[in-house]
C-alpha cells in the first residue's frame, strides 16, 4: 500500500492543488493531504472552510481515481506529520525555479531526517503553473475575477468572503 502525504496551506485550494490531486492518485493508494497550520499567522479561510474545500475536490477525484484520501491538520515537521500517517511517499508540486530551489534544499534536509519519507516532485501542468494561492487572495480581496483560477465552489467561498 503506497501511502503519500500532500503538504500544503491551501489557503485556498486552487486548480494547481487540484491538478497535483489528480496526478498523485496515478502514484499513490491512500492520499494523505495535510494543512499546515503556523502558529502565529492568521489564514484567510479556518480549518473547517479549508477542509470542506478539499473535501469537495477530492471526493470525486478518489471515486474516479479509485484511491483512498483523508485530510488532516499538522502543526509541526512535515517529515514527521508524514511519518505518524505512514507515508513514505512526501508529494511537493514544482511551479517554477524558485520552488526549485527552495524544495530541494528542503527534499535535501528532509531526507537526511527521515531517509524514509521519499520527496516527490510533480512538475505543474503548463495551464495552471502560474497559479498561487496567495495571488488568488490579492485578486479576490480587490475584486477580480478568480474564476479560472480556482474551482468553482472556492471561488464562490472567496466571493463572500470579500462581499460587504
Ligand atoms: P505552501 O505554503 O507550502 O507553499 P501551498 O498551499 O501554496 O503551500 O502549496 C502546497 C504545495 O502545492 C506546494 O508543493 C506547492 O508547490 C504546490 N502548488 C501550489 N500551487 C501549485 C500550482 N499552481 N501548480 C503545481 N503545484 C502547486
Amino acid at each position: 500500500m503506497r501511502i503519500g502525504f500532500y503538504p500544503g496551506s491551501f489557503d485556498p485550494v486552487t486548480n494547481g492543488h487540484v491538478d497535483i490531486f489528480e496526478r498523485s492518485a496515478a502514484l499513490v493508494d491512500r492520499l494523505i493531504v495535510g494543512i499546515g497550520i503556523h502558529p502565529g499567522k492568521t489564514p484567510l479561510f479556518s480549518v473547517d472552510e479549508k477542509t470542506a474545500m478539499l473535501k469537495n475536490d477530492l471526493h470525486p477525484l478518489a471515486k474516479r481515481g479509485g484511491f483512498d484520501y483523508e485530510i488532516v491538520t499538522f502543526d509541526r515537521l512535515v517529515v514527521d506529520a508524514a511519518s505518524e500517517h505512514g507515508a513514505t511517499i512526501l508529494i511537493r508540486g514544482l511551479r517554477d525555479p524558485a520552488d526549485f530551489t527552495y524544495e530541494m534544499q528542503m527534499s535535501g534536509m528532509n531526507g537526511e531526517m527521515k531517509p524514509e519519507v521519499h520527496t516527490v516532485f510533480l512538475p505543474a501542468s503548463p495551464g495552471v503553473q502560474h497559479i498561487s494561492s496567495t495571488l488568488v487572495r490579492q485578486i479576490a480581496s480587490m475584486g477580480g475575477n478568480v474564476q479560472t483560477f480556482v474551482p468553482k465552489h472556492v471561488a464562490d467561498m472567496l466571493r463572500e468572503k470579500f462581499s460587504g
